[in-house]
Parts: structure tokens; sequence; C-alpha cells
């Protein structure tokens, strides 16, 4: 079984074209979805008093949520943020922490045995503490936004050595290492601890790091774009699950699981919040599975 961590938010999202308040989001809910098309996953977070009980049914329906424990004191993490005409550089209105500022995150027993584990965008101590309680992990991916590098960057650090894989977004990555190469960043994350290093680049696709390798590959072409809120989470939640069922980590695997990363990103963006991403089915993945392949191959 996966097992997602992060945040589950509401989230307001403004662009030029709309606004949405309050909606479902949240690094862990649109990492937990995608990896579900994947594997059965399981998602560990908390949520406060304000959180709606649809909200939850539609965590329910594909996912294990013995894990995401509710507040009867505290509200929902919130999150506030604005897009331009591009819909592509993200200006943070509010971060309000409310519920998750002092969580302490439990794993509920049934899944302190998980083996592959997603630690999405969230205070990198929270993640620290909920590594620690897996028995045996074999895969451990995290992900990180500058919120928590501005903040926290040594625990980030401690964090980036305790996993495989990381994945961070191309501003996050040159941020954390005031450098304004990719590649230099890659360098730097793997001789930080992990094996691998994914640096995304919105709709300019995204770049693997491996065994002393770079391994660029473009963005699913997608013409509608109405939200990007989510597709990083999307991307990883994707990326993860797919690894998931994989025998081996191997350049071949890694590759393959970054072009679902994408397929999953591409459909975050189309609709608000995670409102495309459940409601799309296996046969919707493959469709673009097979054009993105056939957009690949030389
Ligand atoms: P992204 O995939 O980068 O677009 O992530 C978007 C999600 O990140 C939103 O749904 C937010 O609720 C969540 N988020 C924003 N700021 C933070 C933060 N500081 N820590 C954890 N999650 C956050």
């Amino acid at each position: 079984m996966l097992t997602v961590f992060g945040t589950v938010a509401l989230d307001t999202t403004r662009t030029p074209f709309h606004t949405v308040e309050r909606t479902l989001g949240g690094t862990a809910t649109f990492a937990s979805i995608a990896a579900s098309y994947y594997v059965p996953t399981s998602i560990v977070g908390i949520v406060g008093n304000d959180f709606p009980t649809s909200y939850l049914e539609i965590l329910k329906n594909r996912l294990d949520v013995r894990g995401l424990s509710s507040s009867k004191t505290e509200k929902t993490f919130h999150y506030d943020s604005s897009f331009g005409y591009d819909l592509y550089k993200r200006t943070t209105n509010k971060t309000e922490l409310n519920v998750i500022a002092n969580y302490q995150s439990t794993v509920p027993n049934e899944f302190v045995d998980s083996e592959y584990i997603y630690l999405a965008n969230n205070d990198p101590v929270q993640n620290l503490n909920l590594l620690d309680q897996f028995s045996h992990p074999k895969l451990v991916i995290c992900d990180t936004m500058d919120f928590w590098i501005l903040n926290k960057r040594d625990e980030v650090m401690k964090m980036i050595n305790k996993v495989d894989g990381i994945i961070l977004n191309e501003s996050e990555a040159k941020l954390l290492f005031k450098e304004n190469s990719i590649l230099k960043c890659a360098r730097l994350l793997i001789s930080n601890g992990p094996s691998f290093a994914l640096i995304n680049k919105g709709e300019n696709g995204s770049l693997l790091f491996y065994e002393n390798e770079f391994y660029p590959i473009p963005g699913y072409p997608t013409e509608i774009i109405k939200d990007p809120t989510g597709a990083g989470d999307s991307f990883g939640g994707a990326f993860m699950g797919h690894l998931c069922t994989q025998q081996q980590i191997n350049s071949k695997s890694l590759k393959n699981a970054m072009i679902h990363g994408n397929i999953m990103g591409s459909f975050a963006i189309e609709d608000y919040g995670i409102q495309r991403l459940v409601n799309i089915d296996a046969k919707d993945i493959k469709l673009r599975h097979e054009k993105y392949k056939e957009i690949l191959s030389l």
C-alpha cells in the first residue's frame, strides 16, 4: 500500500477568469487522488471543524481515510493564491496553517507497514516525525515548496537526506540552493542523499537526474488550462503511484513514471481544484498515455 502524508486544505484560487473559494485542495489531496489511479492509497492528515462532509465523501470514494483526523476546535488549513493571465506564476495571498500548525501526526496501526510513502509538501518536521513511524519503508519520495524552504530550510535539508527521491519545481529548486541552473540544483539535491531528483518546469515538462544522467521530458500538451493548482502534487502522486507498480527502480521505470506524472498533472489543470482529477477513468489515462508515447517517439 502507498501512504500519502501532507495537507488537506480549503483553497481559494483567483485567476483573471474565475475565483473559487474554499474548494477542496491540499498537497495530500491532489497527490493521493492521482496515485489512487495506480495503486491502493491511504491518506494521513488533519482537517478542521469547517471541513465539509461532501469533501470527506470525495476522499472516501477513492482513498483509505482512516489516517485522516478531524479537529473539533480548529479550522482547516487554508491557502489563498492568485494567478495572472499566464496561469503559470502563482502569488500566495494567505497561508493559514490553522489545524496543521501543531499537528502531531500518527500513522494508524493498519498502515505502519506501508512500503511506499509519499511525503507531499508539508512541514518538514512533521514529515520526518511521520516517516519515523513506519516499520520498513521501501521507497520514500518527498516534495517541498518556497514556504518551507524560506521558513525551515535546515529541516527541509534533513528531510531530503532521509528520502530516496525528491520532486521540486524549478523555482523551488533554485531557491533552495540559490542557484540559477536546474542541472546544478539536481546535482546538489542528489549530493544530499536521494538517489534521484525530479525538477518540474510546468508546461515545459520535467527533468530527471539519476545515476549521473539527465533525462528531460516535455510536458503533455493540453489546450485547456483553468487552474494550475495541484499540478505538481498530481504529478508527484502519479509518479509515485506508477513506481509502486514496478519491480525495480531504474532509468526506464523512472522515465515511465514521469510520463504518468505529466499525464495526471495535465488532467489536474483542466478544471478548478480536484474536479477534473476525480472525473477521469482508466480509459482517459490510457488514451493520453498512447498519445504521449506517439508524441515522444522519434
Ligand atoms: P501545487 O501542486 O504546488 O500547485 O500545490 C497546491 C496545493 O498546495 C494547494 O492545494 C495548497 O492547499 C497547498 N499548499 C499551499 N501552501 C502550502 C504549504 N505551505 N504547505 C503545505 N501545503 C501547501
